[in-house]
């Protein structure tokens, strides 16, 4: 694949918005989602910060809180047959109905140049949805909440860190969780930073 060279996301046409009735009660009313960044090709910080900008650049959608960076083993597969993941977790409020969110993470990641290879590929970026509200959908087009956040320490810890009284509706609390699962493979990074766009 092409590497990231320039990982500048271009203002992504945010044809979401339209779908947005103005007669939608959610207009007036955010939405609390949660979404988690990953990438481990490239220049993985920037990949990640271009996606935090891509995210406070789009209509009907305000990031509210970027955590610490952390170095991740990657999951689900042999971790030494790919690259260490650099993951960070957003908090945002939103007018956009789920499915316009992802549509929004989904144009993240293609502006990114994200491929999809087989399962769990290394990626320029991933761009997840972990919790909108206290929606629950098991749409395997968008499963919410996200249907492995609760076994994912590179998600729960940032998450933590953000908002630590959190819960994962269904699976109980952020805190709760990451004390059973612990803390193994995700390894702060307090050398970089993520910044809030204004
Ligand atoms: P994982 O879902 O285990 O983190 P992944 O992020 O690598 O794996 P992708 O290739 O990014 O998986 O996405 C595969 C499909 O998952 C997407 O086409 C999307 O429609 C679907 N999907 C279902 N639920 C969600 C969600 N909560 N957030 C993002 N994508 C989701
Ligand atoms: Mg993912
Ligand atoms: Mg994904």
């Amino acid at each position: 694949m092409t590497p990231n060279s320039d990982p500048t996301v271009q203002p992504v046409p945010a044809s979401v918005v339209r779908q947005v009735d103005d007669a939608d009660t959610t207009l007036h009313n955010p939405k609390l989602a949660v979404i988690s960044l990953g990438s481990n090709l490239g220049n993985r910080l920037e990949a990640l910060q271009s996606a935090v900008d891509a995210l406070a650049d789009t209509p009907g959608l305000k990031v509210k809180s970027v955590s610490p960076v952390y170095e991740t083993i990657p999951w689900g597969v042999d971790p030494a047959s790919q690259p260490a993941y650099f993951n960070a977790v957003v908090l945002v409020r939103t007018t956009l109905p789920p499915a316009s969110l992802l549509e929004r993470g989904q144009a993240v990641e293609e502006a990114l140049e994200r491929v999809r290879d087989e399962r769990w590929a290394p990626r320029t970026i991933d761009v997840d949805i972990v919790s909108y509200q206290d929606v629950r959908s098991d749409d395997p087009r968008l499963t919410l909440p996200h249907p492995r956040a609760h076994q994912r320490a590179f998600v729960l810890v940032p998450w933590h860190d953000v908002d630590p009284g959190a819960e994962l509706p269904g699976r109980g609390t952020v805190t709760a969780l990451l004390d059973a699962l612990g803390r193994e493979g995700v390894t702060p990074r307090p050398d970089l930073e993520l910044s809030l766009p204004d």
